[in-house]
């Protein structure tokens, strides 16, 4: 299935400031379409090999710049992109198949806000200090970049997490080698052309594309990689921990959710159904913060069906790069057809129903999206909670809906997943929503809210959902090492 018509796209590694080619290339598709349309270098060892040398060629002279000096590089990387932000979100749309509308204003826009955010919180941390005077001695700490860092990011938001990593790593003094996914790949050697101009050292940032057992895995268990951040699933994550143990690296972990929301009867019901229509379906249901179940307390249980059906049947699926649709496609056909639709045939298999969506409504495509993957959003009901819908991430626009009685009883629910990354409540009792909040497993509470973020706070996931956070202060902890240092006078 190749596009005839265009000319492939090709990218190459970006390794000491410069594009090199790669011996093998693996197929990369416009999910909107089916068609192979960018071929993305198949790097491994060796590709990898010469990325760490570059960087840790880079590290003295980028370490030991200012944080000031590292704060300009890094806004006028932010202006470059943000200038060229429509040509980035039309490229992340047809990469991932994400919708114009969502590339435009959550994805490009957020990858400038991070490098802007970092390039300001690194001017103003300040570092401890104490005083034992009984004995002479001041103690006080000092904090220093660590290393070659690697970053391996996922395929749901590519620029947006790819950012969120490279820019506290840059600006605590870090190089980095950066592997983003195989599937999304597009935007990040976008960047790449834009870094010369930004006045970025060469091999301060390398960028090496390829798959996660190939080139991630090459990364990870390199040894003059101190430090690897990865968001992805919890599966790869166990063996980046496994891989990298021999090596005691430091690790940031950010991974999957099975985010609950638990909607009470005193809810505002209006302002509830629309957040939780985005926070159900947004990006296709491809955000590790997606709701996929929800809770409803019984007494409002049948208007609250009723309604968010009937939204739900609004959102229009189609071609991502009009700006009318609501959903676009999702990243693969394997995606679709081996773990999106399977999840619901399963529930359907156990009893369940499925109020709208998926097998039940028809979906009508635009001529030149016929063999893109498409899926409707999807609402499951009367399912019991052990069943893997209710158990497992599905990273698709499928939500399930149940009842609830009492507070005690949706807290041990909701809490009854291996995962605890994000949850909403919906409540106008003002000491209901701290004590739900407070009992709740889950990195990340939005109460009578969704996807509110002050980058400053700490993200990220208890259980299966992470090891560790990231944020201002969170990621400058990870970034750096601290050292503890006694004078005594
Ligand atoms: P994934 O784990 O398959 O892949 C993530 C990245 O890891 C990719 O770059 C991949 O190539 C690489 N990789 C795969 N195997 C590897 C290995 N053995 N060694 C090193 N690298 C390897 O995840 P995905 O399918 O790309 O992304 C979806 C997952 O990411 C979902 O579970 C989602 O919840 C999670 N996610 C979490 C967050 C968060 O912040 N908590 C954000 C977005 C996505």
């Amino acid at each position: 299935t190749m596009a005839h018509s265009e000319a492939l796209l090709v990218l190459e590694n970006f390794i000491a400031g410069k594009f090199f080619p790669c011996s093998s290339y693996i197929d990369s598709y416009n999910p909107s379409t089916g068609d192979v349309y960018c071929r993305v270098p198949d790097s491994g060892k060796e590709e990898v090999e010469a990325a760490v040398r570059a960087a840790k060629d880079a590290f003295p002279i980028w370490s030991s710049k200012t944080p000031l000096e590292r704060s300009q590089i890094l806004n006028k990387l932010a202006d470059l992109i943000e200038h060229d932000l429509e040509e980035f979100a039309q490229a992340e749309s047809k990469d991932q198949g994400k919708t114009i509308t969502f590339a435009r204003t959550v994805d490009i826009p957020r990858a400038v806000y991070n490098f802007r955010f970092f390039a300001s919180s690194i001017l103003h941390h300040t570092t401890a200090c104490t005083e034992m005077a009984s004995v002479g001695c001041v103690h006080y700490t000092s904090r220093e970049p660590v290393g070659v860092a690697g970053l391996i990011s996922p395929w749901n938001l590519p620029l947006y997490l790819l950012t969120w990593k490279i820019a506290p790593a840059i600006a605590c003094g870090n190089t980095v080698v950066a592997k983003p996914s195989e599937m999304t790949s597009v935007t990040a050697w976008m960047m790449c052309k834009l870094l010369e101009k930004a006045g970025m050292p060469h091999g301060v940032v390398n960028v090496v594309f390829g798959t996660g057992a190939k080139a991630g895995e090459a990364l990870v268990c390199h040894p003059d990689v101190p430090l690897i951040s990865f968001t992805g699933s919890t599966l790869t994550a166990q063996r980046i921990m496994e891989k990298s143990a021999p090596y005691c690296k430091k690790l940031s972990l950010e991974l999957g959710g099975k985010n609950p929301a638990i909607i009470f009867d005193d809810a505002n019901l209006s302002q509830c159904i629309a957040t939780t229509l985005r926070s159900s379906f947004a990006n296709q249901g491809e955000i590790c913060l997606c709701t996929s179940r929800i809770f409803v307390q019984r007494g409002i249980y049948s208007e609250f069906v009723k309604r968010f059906v009937a939204e739900t049947k609004k959102w229009k699926v189609g071609n991502p790069s009009d700006p009318t649709v609501d959903v676009g496609a999702l990243i693969s056909k394997e995606h679709l057809e081996k773990v999106v639709r399977s999840y619901v045939k399963k529930a359907q298999a156990e009893g369940a129903r499925v109020l709208c969506g998926e097998g039940v409504d028809s979906l009508s495509l635009p001529g030149g999206n016929q063999k893109g993957y498409f899926m409707l959003p999807t609402v499951i009901s009367e399912i019991k909670d052990e069943s893997c819908c209710m158990q497992e991430e599905i990273f698709g626009p499928v939500t399930c809906v149940v009842a609830f009685d009492t507070e005690e009883e949706v807290v041990k629910r909701a809490n009854g997943v291996k995962y605890g990354l994000a949850a909403t409540v919906w409540s106008s009792n003002v000491g209901r929503v701290h004590r739900v909040a407070r009992r709740l497993q889950s990195g990340l509470v939005w109460t009578n809210c969704w996807l509110v973020r002050d980058l400053n706070l700490p993200f990220g996931g208890m259980k299966a959902s992470g090891i560790g956070r990231e944020g201002a202060k969170d990621s400058y902890e990870f970034f750096t090492e601290v050292k503890t240092i006694t004078i005594k006078h």
